[in-house]
């Protein structure tokens, strides 16, 4: 079956009893033990396992290509989750421009437990082996890089790691696996904020890791989603497969509407430069072309102009919407390093946009009436 096919499908294969064709959300936090006690694989407590949260988990991991997934209430929880199951001591390599909520989590509760990081440029594989010691269990790779649009070569990357019995994560929340496919490009885990293109709409806060192998760091993965407790709702997780059945149809438009907003954008007078993977002039161009099937829906640009002209052009939008985040039906965006505040090596004139699903002709006349 293919995608469009699975998404619409593979969430409803699991613990659908009813003859509904949707199944119902399930707010039970209890569930009856069998009068023989209890067995293999039932369900007892929500926060251990719920019918949607399987439901949604055997979606993500389904159209991942993984063999299993965590669900977890947001995509931060489900990042801190992976590192920690990683030991005191152990050292990851990350993008110095990965998404900044993670580099807070990572710098300000991690290392204190003892995870060594070091972030980087992560665009050539060489500089990341030059940074591979003895204690090094993972590579974080995020591509494209949020916001300065790096590529990193998957391939490349999970080859050098595996010969050196490291892990590869990718976050895969930019280009959805619509569009990009880790795990089949040798990456171990995917990470998901669901927040942003599966959820869609702006209305769901969630996150997911899936994995290649349903193995013993994986179970460590599963048990800081039950004992760590940073659960998603029934509610959430059936709303999250309500959504994810038109993800490819989505993704389809946001691909579509940022090729035209770029050509637009690129060449503008008040615009020096565009970071947008599917640009022939980007440096990562060959590798993204390689490994993406889309570029997806975010682009960010440098003003013509310094951070109060950058802010002042953000703040003149009409129909796009002042706000973070990314991944909604309607178009946002915002001066990113004023939101990724301290640490930030986000250029001070870059406004990060993320193309919506509004007619993309009306995107560009607002975006005329902005810059003009
Ligand atoms: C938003 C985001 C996250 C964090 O997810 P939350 O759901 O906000 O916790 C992680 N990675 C990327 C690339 C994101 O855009």
């Amino acid at each position: 079956m293919r995608f469009e096919t699975k998404a619409i499908h593979a969430g409803l294969e699991i613990g659908n009893l009813s003859k509904s064709i949707i199944p119902p959300i399930s707010p039970s936090t209890i569930f009856e033990i069998d009068a023989d006690g209890r067995n293999e694989g039932d369900l007892h407590y929500t926060r251990l396992g719920n019918p949607n949260r399987l439901q949604f988990e055997h979606l993500i991991a389904t159209l991942e290509g993984g063999a299993a997934a965590a669900a977890f209430s947001s995509g931060i929880a489900a990042a801190s989750a992976v590192l920690q199951s990683l030991d005191p001591g152990d050292h990851i390599i990350i993008p110095e421009d990965v998404y900044a909520g993670n580099r807070k989590m990572v710098t300000g509760i991690m290392n204190r437990w003892g995870l060594k990081s070091d972030f980087i440029n992560m665009s050539n594989p060489a500089t990341i082996e030059s940074h591979i010691g003895p204690k090094t269990r993972l590579i974080w790779i995020e591509t494209p890089s949020n916001p300065l649009m790096r590529i990193t070569d998957i391939t490349a990357v999970a080859e050098m790691a595996r010969a050196g019995g490291i892990l590869t994560l990718v976050d895969n929340t930019w280009p959805t696996p619509f569009n990009q496919l880790p795990l089949e490009l040798g990456a171990d885990l995917v990470l998901h904020s669901t927040s942003k293109y599966f959820g869609g709409h702006s209305d769901i806060l969630g996150g997911a890791i899936v994995a290649r192998n349903e193995d013993d760091f994986f179970d460590r993965v599963r048990l800081i989603q039950r004992m760590g407790g940073a659960v998603p709702s029934p509610a959430d997780c059936w709303m999250l497969s309500r959504s994810t059945r038109t993800l490819a149809y989505r993704m389809r438009g946001h691909n579509e509407h940022a090729e035209k907003v770029v050509a637009w954008l690129n060449g503008h007078k008040k615009v020096a430069d565009v970071y947008f993977p599917g640009l022939e002039s980007h440096p990562g161009h060959e590798i993204a072309r390689k490994q993406m099937t889309g570029y997806g829906g975010m682009i960010s640009f440098i003003v013509n102009g310094d951070q109060q002209a950058s802010i002042r052009i953000v703040g003149r939008s009409k129909l796009i919407k002042r706000a973070t985040s990314l991944g909604g039906v309607e178009s946002t965006w915002e001066h990113r390093q004023s939101s990724e505040g301290e640490g930030s090596v986000t250029p001070k004139n870059l406004i990060r946009l993320s193309v919506g699903l509004e007619h993309p002709d009306d995107i560009i006349d607002d975006l005329k009436q902005a810059l003009a």
